[in-house]
């Protein structure tokens, strides 16, 4: 043991809160342990403590025996139930008449003893599958297995209380006995057997009690106290479907376990576990212990299990209703692309002609005379105003001129290529921004542009209308932010206007008098 652990056990071994055995209970086991002890000297024993002497006699004239004749002496009754039973029965409400419930704490003195007892039950009950074993002795050291729980709880009880606290938190979840360790240096199993051995408890109680939650960890050679042990380790586990949150694992684990160490089969466990809470009710009425958590342990498993398929539903459930929330929110995110789509399309498209309006032409211009600084690229620009298309509106009305400008469009948009564009400058305006164009290149797209319009049959399917445009060109290699755009539309306008001037339905590049550094 290691100085931690030797220090907490000296203090809780020294503690005024430390229980001490009745002395009925010490001078029986000091009795039990002389091969030599007469019967008559363990008789005197329990008949000199008059508190058990008639708790004794009480248990005797009981429904549990049902014997005809009263029993009124400890002689009578170690007579009719032998005197191992009533040795026993001494020892029993001894270890139940001990300890009291601390204050402030989270331990509970009643539901220990409740729980020690379906445990010291199920461990008496286990002894009809292993011959050998005395069912009365495994019954005691049944309800002695957890003693160092309540030692904890009265010797060392706010730090036991983390420990309390912790489990309650956590559920099953989490090793008890690591807790314990965390907080305490040693596990209850540990210090149950140190304190039973404290108190001159047989060796066999002591390594059952130290080994009830690890059988395989028991090192001794002694088959019995192997028998034992795995005995007690088992009715821990069936205490466990009683008392946990998650009975269904301790089920599955007794299963297992007792299939394994004592070669109970299924139909055998099922039995076993069917009468169990009968024999419960039945022993602590018996010894005065109060059972209140104790149902047919089918009905528990059931319970569990429909506790458990509920909450599978609703987890399903969860489930179904995050996808849906998900497919909504996909929805959602689907129509807001779209919505904006359609915002981008308002802020920047012409509503006229559906092609790209004046503001998003200085924009996409801006950003194009931006990449030519950085890649040293040429760009061209063409300005197109319709000709006489004002007297085309008087000549034909308004709407013919709307139809032809939103014609004029289509015919103008499939003349350039893909990454060029065209925006309405205004009225009767389109402007084409080409990029990585020089002046030669945008020159034969302008002429293009303007046979294109000039060929084309605009026909609203009843009549038939010609019209033209001017164009006028400007090119350049910006080298800096120096070039502005506005510089640069003003060269197509002026060229526009030469076009113009020298008779419309052609195009004309800007072409500056003294030669410039930008212009290309
Ligand atoms: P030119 O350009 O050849 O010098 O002569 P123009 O008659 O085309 O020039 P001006 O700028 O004097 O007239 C422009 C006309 O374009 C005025 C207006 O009636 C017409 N216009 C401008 N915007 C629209 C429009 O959205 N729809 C229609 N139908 N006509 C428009
Ligand atoms: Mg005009
Ligand atoms: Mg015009």
């Amino acid at each position: 043991m290691s100085k931690p652990q030797n220090e907490i056990l000296h203090h809780i071994l020294t503690s005024a809160q430390l229980p001490t055995l009745p002395a009925v209970a010490v001078r029986l086991l000091e009795l039990t342990s002389q091969d030599d002890a007469a019967l008559t000297d363990i008789v005197d024993c329990i008949a000199q403590d008059m508190a058990f002497s008639a708790k004794i006699l009480k248990v005797a004239n009981s429904s549990f025996y049902n014997f005809r004749q009263q029993v009124s002496t400890v002689n009578q009754a170690v007579a009719l139930l032998g005197i191992n039973a009533v040795r026993s029965l001494v020892l029993n409400f001894s270890f139940l008449s001990l300890g009291k419930q601390p204050e402030n704490s989270l331990f509970s003195l009643e539901m220990f003893w409740e729980r020690s007892l379906v445990g010291a039950t199920a461990a008496k009950m286990l002894t009809t599958h292993v011959p050998g074993v005395d069912p009365d002795t495994l019954f005691t050291i049944g309800l002695l297995q957890n003693i160092g729980q309540m030692i904890f709880a009265l010797t060392t009880p706010a730090r036991y209380n983390t420990v309390l606290e912790k489990l309650a938190v956590a559920g099953q979840d989490v090793d008890a006995t690591e807790l314990e360790e965390e907080a305490l240096t040693l596990s209850h199993a540990t210090l149950g057997a140190e304190v039973v051995k404290f108190w001159g408890l047989p060796s066999t109680i002591l390594a059952a009690i130290r080994h009830h939650h690890t059988p395989a960890a028991y090192a001794g050679n002694d088959p019995y106290e192997q028998k034992v042990i795995n005995i007690i380790f088992l009715s821990d586990l069936v205490a466990g479907i009683f008392y946990s949150h998650d009975p269904q694992r301790h089920y599955r684990q007794l299963h297992d376990e007792a299939d394994r160490l004592l070669g109970l089969d299924d139909l055998g466990l099922k039995n076993f576990l069917t009468i169990i809470h009968r024999e419960i009710a039945r022993l602590g009425h018996f010894l005065e212990v109060s059972i209140h958590s104790v149902r047919p342990v089918p009905e528990i498993i059931q319970e569990a299990n429909i506790r458990l398929s509920m909450l599978q539903h609703s987890y399903e459930e969860m489930h179904r209703e995050l996808i849906r929330a998900k497919q909504d929110l996909e929805d959602v995110r689907k129509q807001l692309t779209e919505k904006n789509l359609l915002l981008e399309r308002l802020v920047n498209i012409d509503g006229l002609t559906g092609i790209y309006n004046h503001r998003y032409f200085r924009t996409f211009l801006r950003s194009e005379i931006n990449r030519c600084i950085n890649n040293h690229g040429s760009l061209s620009i063409i300005l197109a105003d319709i000709d006489h298309f004002k007297q085309f509106n008087d000549d034909y009305g308004h709407q013919t001129g709307d139809f032809i400008l939103k014609e004029l469009c289509v015919v103008a948009k499939e003349a350039i290529r893909q990454y060029d564009l065209i925006a309405r400058y205004g009225g009767e305006e389109f402007v084409y921004v080409l990029p990585e164009t020089s002046r030669e290149t945008a020159m034969i797209v302008a002429h293009r542009l303007c046979r294109a319009i000039a060929d084309n049959d605009f026909s609203d399917g009843y009549r038939h209308f010609r019209v033209t445009i001017s164009l006028g060109v400007a090119s350049a290699k910006p080298e800096s932010t120096e070039f502005t755009p506005h510089e640069f539309i003003a060269q197509a306008d002026q060229a526009l206007y030469k076009a113009k001037h020298l008779g419309r339905n052609q195009a004309v590049l800007y072409q500056s008098a003294p030669p410039s550094g930008d212009l290309v």
